[in-house]
C-alpha cells in the first residue's frame, strides 16, 4: 500500500508475525497503529481459547490502554483488593496491596481475568483493523533472509505450502518456538519439575472467605495454591502447583482430583475445601529457559518465544504485551532500517526480561521454602506490610516503555 507513512510517501513496510497468542495479537495491533502493513499467521484453524485465569498488572493494563483497549479490559477484568498470603497450615503471613494502591501509584489497576477474554478482546481488535491480515491454519515452518527482505514458507496440515515476503518476521510462536530454533538457538525449554493444575468453579459454590474479593496464595512445602475471582467475579480460578517427575504435553491434560486432594490432606481446612471444589482439573507443565537473544537480522522474538518464564511473578502475559509495544515503537521510529530497529529492540528488552526471569525463579524457591528460610521469608513479609510488599516490584508495575 503506497501511502503517507511516517510523513513520507512510501510503501508501508510489511511485517509478518508468526503466532496469534497474546504477544502476536498485541504486536500486530501496535505495529498497525504505527502504520505498518501486518500479516499475522496462526497455525491453529480456530480460536476456541483454552486457559484459565491470568493476572494483568498495571504495566500490562497501561500498555493495552495505548491500544485503545483500556475500557474493554477494565470491563472484562476483576480488580482484587489485595493478595492474602497464607501458610498451608492456615496462618496468614502477609499481604500485597492491590486496590486502590496500584491505580494510585502506577496509574492503572491490577486485574484478574479469563485468558480467553483477554485473547478474544485482542482478536476482535485485530479483526477490526483494516491494515491487518490474519491467516489461520498456516504454520510458519521456514524462513530465509534475502537482501532487503525475508521469505517465509507457510505450510498447512494437509501438506500445502505457500510463500510470503516481508520486511521482517516477528516470532510470537510461544514456548516451543520454531522461530527461536531457526534463529540458531537449539536449546529446548527445560521442564521445571512442576505441574500447574487449574480449574474454574462458579464463585457461588466457593466458601465465603474465597468470595472476599482478594487473591489468596497458600504456601506449603508440597507446592502452592492460588485462587482469585475471574469472569467479572462470576468464577473462581484455582491454580495449584505441585512437583512432578514427568512433564505432560500441552495446556489441558486432565488431572486426577483424588491426587490433588491427597496432596493437601494435611493442610488447613479452608485450603482443603478449595482443592476439593473442582470436579475436574487441567494440567500444564512448567518450563524454564534463560533468555539468549531476542533478534537476529530481520527476525525478532516476543513473548514466550523469546523468554519462557515461570509463572511465579505473574508476568508471562504482561511481558508479552510490553514486548509487542516496545517493538512497534522502535520499528515506527526507524521504518526504513528494520534490522537496526530489531537490534535496538533486543538491547532495550533484554535487561528487563532477564531480571523478570531471575526474580520469577527466585520467587518459586521462596514459595517452597521450609524451616529457617520460611521463617525469614515470613518475618520479611510481616515487616514490609502490604504496601511494602507491592513496592518491591516498582520496577515491574511502574515500567514505561
Ligand atoms: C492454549 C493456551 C492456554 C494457556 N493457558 C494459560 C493459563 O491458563 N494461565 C496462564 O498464565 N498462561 C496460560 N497460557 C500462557 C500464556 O498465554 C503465555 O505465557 C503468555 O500470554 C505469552 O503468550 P505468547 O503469545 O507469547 O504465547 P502463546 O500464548 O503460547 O501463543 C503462541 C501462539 O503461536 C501459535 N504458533 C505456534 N507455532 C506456530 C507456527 N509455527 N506458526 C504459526 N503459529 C504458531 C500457537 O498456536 C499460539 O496461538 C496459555 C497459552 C496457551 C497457548
Amino acid at each position: 500500500v503506497e501511502r503517507i507513512f511516517q510523513g513520507r510517501l512510501m510503501q508501508a513496510p510489511h511485517i509478518a508475525i508468526s503466532g496469534a497468542g497474546i504477544a502476536g495479537l498485541t504486536a500486530a495491533l501496535a505495529l498497525a497503529q504505527k502504520g505498518f502493513a501486518v500479516t499475522l499467521i496462526e497455525k491453529r484453524t480456530g480460536f476456541t481459547e483454552t486457559g484459565a485465569g491470568i493476572q494483568l498488572s498495571p504495566n500490562a493494563v497501561r500498555g493495552l490502554e495505548t491500544l485503545g483497549l483500556g475500557s474493554a479490559i477494565r470491563r472484562a477484568g476483576f480488580e482484587p483488593e489485595e493478595v492474602a498470603i497464607h501458610s498451608a497450615t492456615g496462618r496468614e503471613i502477609g499481604a500485597v496491596a492491590l486496590r486502590p494502591f496500584m491505580q494510585e501509584n502506577y496509574e492503572a489497576p491490577y486485574l484478574t481475568l479469563l485468558r480467553a477474554d483477554l485473547h478474544t478482546l485482542l482478536l476482535d481488535a485485530v479483526r477490526g483493523t483494516p491494515s491487518l491480515r490474519l491467516i489461520v491454519g498456516r504454520n510458519v515452518s521456514h524462513w530465509q533472509e534475502e537482501r532487503e527482505q525475508i521469505n517465509l514458507t507457510l505450510t498447512t496440515e494437509k501438506g500445502g505450502a505457500e510463500t510470503l515476503e516481508a520486511a521482517a518476521l516477528i516470532g510470537a510462536d510461544g514456548l516451543h518456538s520454531k522461530t527461536r530454533e531457526q534463529m540458531g538457538d537449539k536449546r529446548s525449554p527445560v521442564f521445571a519439575k512442576a505441574i500447574a493444575w487449574r480449574a474454574l468453579v462458579p464463585l457461588v459454590d466457593a466458601p465465603d472467605f474465597a468470595k472476599d474479593g482478594r487473591v489468596h496464595l497458600w504456601l506449603g512445602r508440597q507446592g502452592h495454591v492460588v485462587h482469585y475471582p475471574v469472569g467479572q467475579g462470576r468464577l473462581l480460578n484455582i491454580v495449584a502447583v505441585l512437583p512432578a517427575q514427568e512433564a505432560v504435553p500441552g495446556w489441558s491434560q486432565p488431572g486426577e482430583r483424588d491426587e490433588m486432594i491427597a496432596a493437601w490432606a494435611k493442610a488447613a481446612q479452608p485450603l482443603r475445601e478449595i482443592v476439593s471444589l473442582p470436579a475436574e482439573w487441567l494440567c500444564w507443565s512448567l518450563y524454564d529457559l534463560p533468555v539468549h537473544r531476542l533478534a537476529q537480522g530481520r527476525c525478532a522474538l516476543i513473548g514466550d518465544a523469546g523468554h519462557p518464564i515461570l509463572p511465579f511473578l505473574a508476568q508471562g502475559a504482561a511481558l508479552a504485551i510490553e514486548d509487542g509495544l516496545c517493538l512497534a515503537r522502535i520499528c515506527g521510529e526507524n521504518p526504513t532500517d528494520i534490522a537496526s530497529a530489531l537490534r535496538l529492540y533486543t538491547k532495550i528488552r533484554l535487561p528487563r526480561v532477564r531480571q523478570a526471569h531471575t526474580i520469577a525463579r527466585r520467587n518459586g524457591m521462596l514459595y517452597r521454602a521450609t524451616g529457617l528460610k520460611a521463617l525469614l521469608r515470613n518475618l520479611r513479609m510481616a515487616h514490609l506490610g502490604p504496601e511494602g510488599m507491592a513496592r518491591r516490584y516498582d520496577w515491574v508495575y511502574g515500567h514505561r516503555d
